[in-house]
């Protein structure tokens, strides 16, 4: 690997390739790693540069070639016992390391809890600049624009990252992820070695997960979510039999979570979940801009609300007004009856 002329050297420095950070979860790619990449690799082709990524941890070595099918050409990984675990220190010293030895003047990762954390770090580290949260990225002549949403997603702002390299996390759902091509070719490179134990200051003791069966909101294809309007947790007992009729998940607002009815895990929106499920139901929630940007993504969006000048009901799709305690039933049994006619 050739060594990187200087960190924080602006767009008129010499150009080079965009760099990857393709986070696991359970040993496998993450699903927001395809969109990273397809980010990656609309950027690499038109400026005709290559990618190259890093994957850290437990199922690395696996993950290698698929991250190849995916669209990159060089992937470094290790599953050396040190990655297993997110330990910031530890793994921002080797992505840190990995960046100042190969020639890279884009990072790239998901906006995941991980990447959040990881992406200041390693701007900071390099002397570079960051963005999070990001949609799009794009080259202007030699500058490097990214485009993100602000005003609770009501607008895009689109800045212009002066300092290279320039680190970069992606919104989750805001792009179409790759279909992985399992014909092409590139390389994968074992960078197994003992993490810097110096620069450990501190370790993760123990990790606690809630006990979670049937498919995660981000995934599922029918969502109902409650608000304040839902009245309680005895309201989400509710939603939760209108859900198991649909084959759905159930979600909150923040106001629903912040009130104790719903765990955090449940909460769509700017600093909740980001989902774009076919069907969104959205029961005794009054549509915050907040809120919208967790969902508005939704191809179809039922709201239920008992005023009719709710702010849900100018970004949904379908609209009823009432009391969500009277409709819900009725909904249920109309559902089952369809299913048992058919
Ligand atoms: C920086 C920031 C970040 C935020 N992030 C998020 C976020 O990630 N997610 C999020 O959700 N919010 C977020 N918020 C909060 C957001 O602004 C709203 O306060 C919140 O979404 C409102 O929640 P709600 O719709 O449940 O409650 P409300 O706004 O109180 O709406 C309740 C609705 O229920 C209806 N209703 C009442 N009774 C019934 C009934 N019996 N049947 C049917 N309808 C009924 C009412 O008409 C009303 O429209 C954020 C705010 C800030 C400032």
């Amino acid at each position: 690997m050739g060594e990187l002329a200087s960190s924080g050297e602006t767009m008129e420095g010499k150009p080079s390739s965009i760099l990857v950070l393709a986070e696991l979860a359970d040993g496998k790619l993450a699903p927001i790693v395809f969109e990273v990449v397809g980010l990656a690799r609309q950027m690499a082709d038109s400026m005709q540069e290559t990618i190259r990524a890093v994957v850290f941890g437990r199922g690395a070595a696996a993950a290698g070639p698929q991250m190849i099918a995916a669209g990159a050409d060089t992937v470094y990984v290790t599953d050396s016992a040190d990655f297993v675990e997110y330990q910031p220190d530890v793994w921002l010293a080797a992505l840190a390391n990995v960046v100042r030895q190969s020639p890279v003047r884009l990072v790239l990762m998901g906006h995941t809890n991980l990447g959040a954390d990881l992406a200041p770090r390693l701007a900071f580290r390099l002397g570079g600049a960051v963005a999070t949260n990001c949609e799009a990225a794009t080259i202007d002549g030699d500058k490097l624009l990214i485009t993100r949403p602000c005003y609770g997603n009501k607008a895009r702002s689109i800045v212009w990252l002066k300092k290279l390299p320039a680190v970069v996390t992606v919104r989750a759902k805001s792009r179409m992820p790759v279909e992985p091509d399992p014909r092409r070719v590139g390389e994968v490179m074992d960078i197994a070695r003992p993490a810097d134990q110096a620069s450990r200051r501190s370790r993760v003791i123990d990790r606690r997960a809630y006990a979670f069966e049937g498919p995660q909101l981000e995934s599922a294809r029918v969502v109902v979510a409650g608000g304040r309007g839902v009245g309680g947790p005895e309201g989400f007992r509710l939603l939760e039999s209108l859900a198991q009729t649909l084959g759905a998940v159930v979600g909150a607002s923040r106001v629903a979570c912040d009130l104790g009815w719903c765990p955090l895990s449940m909460q769509i929106g700017l600093t909740g979940k980001t989902i774009a499920p076919d069907l969104y139901v959205a029961v005794g929630i009054s549509g915050a801009s907040q809120h919208m940007a967790g969902c508005g993504g939704a191809k179809t969006i039922l709201a239920i609300n008992m005023d009719p000048q709710a702010p849900i009901f100018d970004e949904a799709t379908l609209g009823v007004v009432g009391d969500y305690k009277e409709l819900i039933p009725r909904v249920i049994e109309e559902v089952r009856r369809l299913k048992a006619d058919s």
